[in-house]
């Protein structure tokens, strides 16, 4: 391998920066070419082409978002987009390619290599932590951080007017940052993503709490298959149990932000070791934390979503928040 490219697909995350920047530095160290791919598989197919060198990952580490930019490409799931995507790499001379994202991008980069041989390596971004085989994806940590910090306001708030609020956090389909962020804030009730809801619960549960003298109640909801399910529930206790509660959506807010410790740290072995595996012709293949060690595995063991087991978690939420 001479020359890598590398591009972040799906959504962004904050940390990607960080494993951008280890995999451009490695690569140099190593005397390999590093080609930056823009706006993802989507660009790829424009030829969106930008060269690295050393500085043009300098001060970025502390950086949220993605200096690369990412898309979500449609024609990439169609299989003469992906050969011409190949032809476009080999034009550019690229022959080891680097992938920062979710499940889904991995599945695009399981094509490349299935249908061209072409050398792949994922490196797992996504704020979601929902990829099957690794304890962890980039920016996890960082969107749990900004997520706590928010509902500490509001628990401010809540206190201050004697409240109770939904909290809406980000998840379609895993459930991980709804219990993190419960456990961590003291949430009196967690509603992950495929829960359905039981309102008398959450009422007798506001009741309990009120009747023992507590003065603010924190319900993290987890947005679920449609992003705004908050304001269903609110109407349903406001009609049916004439209790008053707000909505807070955090939304977009926890998908950016500068990362923290965790992020920076992971992402930074994470580009390191997937420069080395394509140099050592380990492809295809994804960089995956286990057992709390950042190592290598087959890419087919995480093209798929994972809800991780922090089911555990929503009962120590419930304890805690008595
Ligand atoms: P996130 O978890 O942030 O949503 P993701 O990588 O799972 O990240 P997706 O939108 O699922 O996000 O996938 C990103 C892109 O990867 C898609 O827009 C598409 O170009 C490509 N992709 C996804 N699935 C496939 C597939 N089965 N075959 C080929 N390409 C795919």
């Amino acid at each position: 391998v001479k020359n890598i490219g590398i591009l972040c697909s799906g959504g962004d995350s904050p940390g990607m920066n960080c494993a951008i920047r280890a995999v451009v530095r490695t690569a140099i160290s190593r005397g390999i070419q590093v080609t930056g791919i823009k706006r993802g598989y989507a660009g790829l197919l424009r030829g969106e082409f930008m060269q690295m060198n050393l500085s043009s990952v300098g001060n970025i580490i502390q950086r949220g978002g993605t200096i690369l930019q990412t898309s979500r490409s449609p024609e990439f799931q169609k299989v003469e987009f992906r050969k011409k995507a190949v032809d476009i790499l080999r034009a550019q001379h690229i022959d080891g390619l680097i992938i920062i994202g979710g499940d889904g991008s991995f599945n695009g980069a399981m094509a490349l290599w299935k249908e061209h041989q072409f050398p792949v390596v994922g490196i797992p971004g996504t704020i979601d932590n929902d990829i099957s085989n690794t304890e962890y994806t980039i920016g996890f940590n960082t969107a749990v951080q900004t997520a706590i910090e928010a509902v500490d306001r509001i628990r401010d708030t809540a206190h201050s007017h004697a409240r109770t609020f939904l909290v809406e956090v980000m998840g379609r389909n895993s459930s991980a940052i709804a219990l993190k962020v419960g456990v961590c804030t003291g949430a009196e009730n967690i509603l992950l993503p495929h829960d359905k809801v039981n309102h008398q619960k959450l009422v007798d549960d506001i009741n309990r709490g009120i009747a023992r003298g507590k003065e603010s109640s924190i319900i993290i909801v987890a947005e679920g298959p449609v992003a705004g399910r908050s304001y269903d529930i609110q109407h349903v206790l406001k009609d049916m149990y004439h209790l008053d509660a707000h909505v807070a959506i955090l939304g977009h807010i926890q998908r950016g932000g500068s990362p923290v410790a965790d992020d920076r740290f992971i992402a930074s072995q994470m580009g390191n070791m997937a420069v080395e595996a394509l140099l050592g012709g380990n492809v295809p293949s994804v960089t995956v934390v286990q057992k709390g060690k950042v190592l290598m595995t087959d890419l087919a063991n995480c093209t798929t979503k994972a809800d991780h087991n922090y089911i555990e978690y929503s009962g120590l939420a419930e304890t805690l928040s008595i």
